[in-house]
């Protein structure tokens, strides 16, 4: 049954946009803040061995101190960035900060490549002598070794054929290796950071930050423990998918909007308990309730259908801003969705028929065949519910009676948003190179890029 409170529990998460703008404006005006600060510190701490340079030679000695602090802030900012942190997934979302993060990744790989070049030439050489007083360029010498291991091999873990539960795991100890390494190089190259002056309490201050974020980050799968959820349902919901239905063991609702995603894991003999990201395609106006549709692509979710009832779930978010709730409540609705990616869509258009809500929606479902359709029944009750919704399913690979047939292009897209107002809020989600082709399609059509909001099912 929908439940009638809880319009609040979903509104309650919702940052207004201003709010948002707001907290985005500060956040990044005390980064910048404190990268100029940073910045600062070979011109306001010179070390002894910049009295002695002059021209050229002091210039570059200073850009690659420069250079070297630059990513040392980038890679203590690696950490909220990638932390799964929900104050920043509201004023960011979740998704956009994992791809700062692998930019950063870039932005640390050449600068930490730089550095060294820049403080070496001016010394006359490029190779760091093999002396006891130099250890902690040894350790500078290391920590390139570690940045520039981790950044290839994150790149090309597919490539390497690493499996990638087994590369998170090394990940997140190189990272903390890296910056353990950052903390002991920065604090011993250069007299800059000697005793009782500022640049070494700031360096203090902002590895105890580090690590008090590292140590609460680490610690949430224990506190996801204290709410566990209980598997009440496990059914083939068509194709390759499995409807994966959670109850809370407490009395405690799981408050979210429709079209956001969780981290789930399970304690049970058939599947391992790592964290994996789903959508939620449940509706949060029935909040007793929390479902999850999984597709089998890999060694993971092929063992979710062995679930049982009772195994216990434990659920960390909700994270993303991929929502209809998130645009002006009277905007026509645009969804375009490939396979799976119509979860999200599904969590929006139950939510929106439980509310009654009028509004014109188009939903582009594409599927490979009629086979991989999922919750075909609950589909059409949809469409009979939602008197705004027309519903355009395409199949990918045959031609099948009363569907359209072939891929997603401009010119199919240009017919079935014909009549579709340019201020629609439209939502894509499905395989990557769908998905970019449809919004460069959505771009050509006179879709704004800023109406445009999509959810990859990979971070
Ligand atoms: C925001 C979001 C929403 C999603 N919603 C759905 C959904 O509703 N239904 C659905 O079927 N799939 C969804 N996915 C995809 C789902 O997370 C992956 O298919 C699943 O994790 C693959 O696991 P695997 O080990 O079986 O596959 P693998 O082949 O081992 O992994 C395939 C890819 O999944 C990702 N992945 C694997 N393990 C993890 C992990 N522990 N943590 C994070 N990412 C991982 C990696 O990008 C990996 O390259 C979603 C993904 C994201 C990011």
């Amino acid at each position: 049954m929908p439940h009638q409170g809880d319009d609040r529990s979903s509104t309650a998460t919702m940052v207004t946009q201003k709010m948002r703008a707001l907290w985005a404006a500060a956040i990044v005006a005390l980064l910048l803040l404190t990268l100029a600060g940073v910045l600062a510190i070979p011109f306001a701490f010179e070390s002894p061995s910049m009295w002695y340079k002059f021209g050229m030679e002091k210039t570059s000695l200073r850009a690659g101190k420069m250079l070297g602090l630059t990513a040392g802030l980038l890679i203590f900012l690696q950490l909220p960035l990638a932390g799964r942190l929900k104050p920043l997934d509201r004023i960011f979302s979740l998704p956009g900060l994992i791809r700062q993060h692998r930019m950063h990744a870039w932005a640390i790989a050449i600068l930490a490549l730089i550095h060294p070049l820049c403080v070496l030439i001016p010394e006359g050489r490029l190779i760091v002598p093999l002396e006891m007083r130099y250890w902690p360029e040894w350790i500078g010498v290391g920590l390139l070794v570690f940045i520039l291991s981790q950044f290839v091999v994150s790149r090309w873990r597919q490539s390497v054929g690493i499996a990638f539960h087994t590369w998170l795991r090394l990940h997140r100890i190189a990272g903390l290796l890296v910056a353990g390494l950052l903390v002991v190089h920065v604090l011993y190259v250069s007299e800059s950071f000697s005793e009782s002056g500022l640049p070494r309490l700031a360096v203090a201050v902002a590895a105890a930050a580090f690590l008090l974020l590292w140590l609460w980050v680490r610690s949430t799968r224990l506190r996801m423990r204290r709410k566990p959820y209980l598997v009440s349902r496990v059914e083939p919901a068509g194709g390759d998918c499995t409807c994966v239905e959670l109850t809370a063991a407490a009395q405690t609702l799981f408050s979210y909007v429709p079209g956001q995603f969780a981290w789930v894991s399970f304690e049970s003999a058939a599947v391992v308990p790592e964290p994996h990201a789903f959508t939620l395609s449940s509706t949060p106006s029935r909040p007793m309730m929390l479902q999850f549709t999984i597709r089998a692509c890999g060694d993971w979710t092929r063992t979710v259908a062995g679930l049982s009832i009772g195994d216990r779930a434990f659920v960390q978010g909700p994270f993303g801003r991929f929502s209809h709730l998130y645009t002006d409540p009277d905007r026509e609705l645009i969804m375009i969705a490939g396979g799976i990616g119509i979860t999200p869509m599904l969590s929006m258009l139950r939510f929106m028929a439980d509310r009654g809500d009028p509004r014109p929606v188009t939903l582009i479902w594409s599927n490979r065949g009629k086979e991989n359709v999922v919750f075909a029944d609950e589909m059409d009750e949809l469409a009979a519910k939602l008197t705004g919704l027309r519903m355009i399913p395409i199949c990918t690979r045959i031609a099948e009676s009363g569907e359209r047939s072939g891929r997603l292009d401009w010119k199919t897209l240009e017919i079935m948003l014909n009549g579709c107002s340019r201020r629609s809020a439209v939502f894509v989600c499905g395989p990557p190179q769908m998905m970019r082709q449809v919004i460069t399609d959505l771009k050509a059509l006179s879709f704004p890029a800023r109406s445009i909001f999509s959810e990859v099912f990979g971070l």
